[in-house]
């Protein structure tokens, strides 16, 4: 059972594998804290490897002997619909769960996360109803076969993600992956896994879907998810994290050949173009930069601007950073919360001195907030860097954290070539009233995403995911789907025509 309490007196939270609640099979738990406050809040079963085993044994068995591989689409769309909606009626629940969970603004998980998950596996539903046939494009000429291609499941698909978007993350593997008749082993992060077992009760309880289609694993990834992505027989990992991870990851695959999509770091540019409405940039940077404590993988932290919109610019931004509320991420007020842990604060707070010693200038924050309300959470105060130079870390690294680092240019050409100029290639903006101009400029970033007078909007129906060492593989839209299946060709022979004939011989003229 979830949702138990320990002897310490918080809820606790068990693996779920085969369809039952279970602790792992030595007993063994981790706690999981409240990043504003840096209390324990729950306590998780740890899984050995033998409960991972238990776990790809009971989602190999649904895969190769249960029914759901062979529902058919329009069956799995009805039964994700079912989930959205049960996870629907839990909204603010869940919002709070998550916001709880990895200190993320309650604005931003009620009105954005919870939503956006669902319209994702709906979507997935959606798409799903047509998916596994394809006709080829040429089928319609005059024809001795019938050619035409299939979309197999690809099996048993090991699902990781990190920390700092995860119900909607849980929503975008779970939904594809299940809409094309996967089967699932799951582990969440450690840092917040709370809203994905809020996910899991909300399935179990809906009873739907055959045992073992989905199962959960918890506990450290350097073990617990290693050990999964390494066993023989899983046939697919996604994973969203870390570009070292990743690196691992592939490394990792590659002896069974294992299906891989990797959503990896980004060192994201924001490009401001010469004629860019500033009114609108103020808010869309801070936006890009800052929106949950710059904790995200597409987060703009770079902005690229002409030398001679730099000085206005920088002042406007500082002046409005000033009047941003960092506090406690359940008052619908916070702009900014704390960060995941103190390891990513210690991270964070490394660059903010790497970035000084590289000889770059804090305009703006730099430091922790000071007062009561701070003394415990993982806080970092948003921060500006200006005077940085492409080649300084705090332009090339991810930092992942409320750091913007502002780099002056002199010309289009130039802006882009310093947009391109690093190992990711995850997304871009590019700020501009001349649509066309615009358009011209995203066309040349190399990047999964490229948003012209945006940020961070993401689209259920467009695909996600990044240009080198961002990863490869697609997250969303119908390209998200593609992942989690092979592609089968039919060829049917129309003319019976090989009675009596060897090789290429049907094909010579009566
Ligand atoms: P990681 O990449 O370490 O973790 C992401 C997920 O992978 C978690 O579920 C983690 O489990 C698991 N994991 C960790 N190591 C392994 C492994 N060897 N094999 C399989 N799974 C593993 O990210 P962190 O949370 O540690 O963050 C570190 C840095 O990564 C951040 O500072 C940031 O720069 C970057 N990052 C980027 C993200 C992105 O979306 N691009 C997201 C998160 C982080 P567990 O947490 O339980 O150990």
């Amino acid at each position: 059972m979830t949702h138990e309490h320990s002897p310490t007196g918080l809820p606790h939270y068990d693996l779920y594998i085969d369809g039952v609640w279970q602790p792992a099979d030595n007993g063994q738990t981790f706690t999981v804290y409240d990043p504003a406050t840096s209390q324990p809040i729950a306590t998780c079963a740890s899984a050995t490897h033998s409960d991972v085993d238990r776990a790809v044994r009971a989602a190999r068995a649904a895969f190769d002997h249960g029914p759901w591989p062979h529902t058919s689409p329009a069956q799995r769309a009805e039964i994700l619909h079912a989930i959205a909606d049960a996870l629907e009626a839990r909204n603010f629940e869940l919002a709070e769960i998550e916001s709880r969970d990895a200190g993320v603004p309650i604005r931003k998980t009620t009105y954005n996360d919870i939503t956006l998950g669902l319209e994702i596996l709906r979507g997935c539903a959606e798409m799903a109803r047509k998916h596994p046939y394809e006709p080829l494009p040429w089928n319609d000429l005059p024809s001795v076969s019938w050619n035409f291609v299939w979309r197999d499941p690809i099996g048993v698909c090991a699902q990781i993600i990190p920390w700092n978007y995860a119900f909607c993350m849980a929503a975008w593997k779970l939904g594809p992956a299940l809409a094309t008749g996967n089967t699932v082993v799951f582990k969440p992060s450690s840092l917040a896994p709370l809203s994905t077992l809020a996910i899991f009760q909300t399935i179990h309880d809906l009873n739907l879907l055959p045992k073992g289609v989905i199962n959960l694993v918890l506990g450290p990834g350097g073990d617990v998810g290693e050990y999964l992505v390494t066993h023989p027989a899983v046939d697919k990992v996604a994973f969203t994290g870390s570009t070292e991870v990743g690196r691992k990851i592939m490394a990792l695959a590659a002896p069974h050949i294992k299906r891989v999509t990797l959503e990896l770091g980004g060192k994201n540019a924001m490009l401001i173009l010469p004629d860019a409405d500033l009114d609108l940039v103020v808010d869309g940077v801070l936006w890009g930069a800052f929106y949950h404590s710059g904790q995200l993988c597409e987060a703009g932290s770079r902005l690229l601007v002409p030398h001679a919109l730099h000085d206005t610019l920088v002042e406007r931004l500082v002046e409005r950073v000033r009047g941003m509320r960092i506090g406690d991420p359940m008052d619908l007020e916070t702009d900014i919360g704390p960060l995941i842990s103190e390891r990513q604060r210690e991270k964070v707070e490394y660059y903010i001195a790497v970035g000084r010693e590289e000889g770059a200038t804090v305009v703006i924050g730099g430091g922790r907030p000071i007062g009561e309300a701070f003394a415990n959470g993982y806080y970092v105060e948003p921060t500006i860097f200006t005077g940085v130079r492409p080649e300084m870390r705090i332009a090339r690294e991810e930092i992942f954290g409320p750091v913007l680092s502002v780099i002056a240019y002199d010309e289009i050409g130039e802006a882009i070539r310093i947009a391109n100029d690093s190992i990711y290639g995850l997304a871009a903006s590019v700020w501009s009233r001349d649509l066309q101009h615009a358009l011209s400029v995203a066309r040349r970033i190399r990047a999964g995403t490229v948003w012209i007078n945006e940020h961070h909007v993401l689209n259920p129906q467009a695909p996600f995911g990044g240009y080198r060492q961002s990863g490869f593989g697609r997250e969303m839209g119908r390209y998200g789907l593609d992942e989690y299946t092979e592609v089968k060709h039919i060829h049917v022979d129309l003319m019976q025509r090989r009675q009596g004939r060897l090789w290429w011989d049907t094909l010579l003229p009566e």
